[in-house]
């Protein structure tokens, strides 16, 4: 995650600077395309990309104890701790504060717990882009990313119950950000650029 930890950065200070700089959420079911649209709004916005999945497996790839723990959670198609994840983004926070103009959080917050302790230690988010797309369509693509992504929880066993955990834990964060007018639900069964339209005319508002 870059940088030296003598250069870690007073936490009074960072708050200041995330502070000023947009927060994104970006939910929606495993497979829906959220990291597709993520990777596009990086290039056209330059927000930073913070997918709390990939965090996780990059700390299962180091090898750590820790990174174990996760692995056998994820492949049970389980949430990890709140607390793993939340300083996981943090920390990923911190290392771009200086730099960047906004955060795509991307698959945080899974459960409405995750958006409030978010909110008590980090801030607001400005924006809840809903990526939609049927069940049908999640797995039919979590399938065939699974062919080459090398990911273990893209199997139909474990798929199935992430898609079930989606539905009963994710789609209350939904509702729950509703009540402040700050969801935008985007048709991901579109083609990849017709998605994107959609989320750029939701970025472009904010503004
Ligand atoms: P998520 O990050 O939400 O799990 P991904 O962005 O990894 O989803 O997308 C899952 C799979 O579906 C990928 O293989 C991706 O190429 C494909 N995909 C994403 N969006 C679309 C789309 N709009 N149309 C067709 N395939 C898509
Ligand atoms: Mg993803």
């Amino acid at each position: 995650m870059g940088g030296c930890c003598s250069k870690r950065i007073n936490p009074a200070n960072l708050d200041d600077k995330i502070k000023d700089a947009k927060i994104i959420f970006v939910v929606g079911g495993p497979g829906s395309g959220k990291g597709t649209q993520c990777e596009k709004v990086v290039a056209k916005y330059g927000y930073t990309h913070l997918s709390s999945g990939d965090l996780l497996r990059a700390e299962v790839a180091s090898g750590s104890a820790r990174g174990k723990e996760l692995q056998a959670t994820m492949q049970r198609g389980e949430l990890v701790p709140l607390d793993t994840v939340l300083d996981m983004i943090k920390d990923a926070m911190i290392a771009k504060a200086d730099v960047s103009k906004g955060y795509l959080i991307d698959g945080y917050p899974r459960e409405v717990k995750q958006g409030e302790e978010f909110e008590k230690k980090i801030g607001a988010p400005a924006l809840l882009l809903y990526v939609d797309a049927k069940s049908e369509t999640m797995v039919k693509r979590l399938l065939k990313r699974g062919e080459t992504s090398g990911r273990t929880d893209d199997n139909e066993e474990t798929i199935k119950k992430r898609l079930d955990l989606y539905y009963k834990a994710t789609e209350p964060v939904i509702a729950f950000y509703e009540s402040r007018g700050i969801v935008r639900k985007i048709d991901s069964e579109l083609q990849v650029d017709e998605v994107f339209k959609q989320v750029c005319q939701a970025i472009d508002n904010l503004k």
